[in-house]
């Protein structure tokens, strides 16, 4: 039995012995993703969102659920879900599994996200592949992992949908996009940035999912859908624990 599925079943072997403590209030909670009820609750869930860039908007200014700018710029991926809004807690959450390596609070803020995928594919289509953005080798050697491959590898197992680890990899160091200005500017920091790595993986697929932790400009969820299209992808969806606005 894998390491991870053993790890797994011992965690939810404990978790019904031992309480865990809620990652968001601190106090003792039976859950496997160490949040209390009243935490999951509370915490801040997207509620009408523009199904292609996945910015929260009135509904009463959508057209099919699509934004006005999306109607007349439409991304290169179909769609974008985002699981919370980039507010508190969320974005502490975030910051703590991303810099400060609390896996407990990814691996709580992942086995949300795959409640939610699993609830969004029930009824339909279900893609085949999960991609997660893949960070340069440079990236990983500082931070010892790459935040979105550790949410594939949780998503995967929950939802069932093959995790594609290496079928893209980031072939240029490139600056944080949220440190650019200019549109221009993240376009021109992404040309090329990102390459098919293993074309046999992606052979039998034409429907994969994006996994990343936050989008917040859609430059690099563009620039790595754009890629995948090349490779007769027809459907790409992005999906994303947080989606923040500039
Ligand atoms: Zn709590
Ligand atoms: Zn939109």
């Amino acid at each position: 039995m894998p390491l991870e599925i053993t790890f797994q079943s011992l965690r939810l072997q404990l978790s019904k012995l031992l309480p865990a403590a809620c990652v968001v209030c601190g106090q003792s909670c039976f859950n496997i993703y160490s949040l209390c009820n009243e935490c999951e609750y509370a915490l801040p869930w997207t509620k009408t969102s523009c199904k292609q860039c996945g910015l929260e908007k009135d509904i009463n200014t959508m057209v099919n659920m699509s934004c006005g700018h999306c109607l007349i710029n439409p991304p290169v991926f179909n769609y974008c879900n985002a699981v919370f809004r980039y507010v508190s807690p969320v974005n502490k959450l975030v910051a703590n599994f991303k810099f400060n390596a609390h896996f407990d609070a990814g691996h709580c803020l992942s086995s949300l996200m795959a409640k939610k995928m699993q609830n969004a594919y029930a009824n339909e289509e279900k893609p085949q592949l999960i991609i997660p953005v893949p960070l340069h080798r440079n990236r990983i050697r500082k931070r010892g992992f790459n935040q979105a491959l550790e949410i594939g590898k949780v998503v995967s197992r929950r939802c069932q949908i093959a995790l594609a680890h290496s079928v893209v990899c980031r072939s240029r160091d490139t600056s944080p996009q949220t440190e650019l200005r200019s549109a221009q500017a993240r376009k021109l920091n992404l040309s090329n940035a990102f390459v098919v790595s293993d074309k046999a993986a992606l052979r039998n697929s034409s429907f994969v999912v994006l996994l990343d932790d936050v989008v917040t400009t859609m430059a690099t969820a563009n620039a790595i859908s754009k890629v995948l299209r090349h490779q007769g992808i027809r459907r790409i969806d992005v999906w994303c624990l947080a989606r923040a606005s500039r």
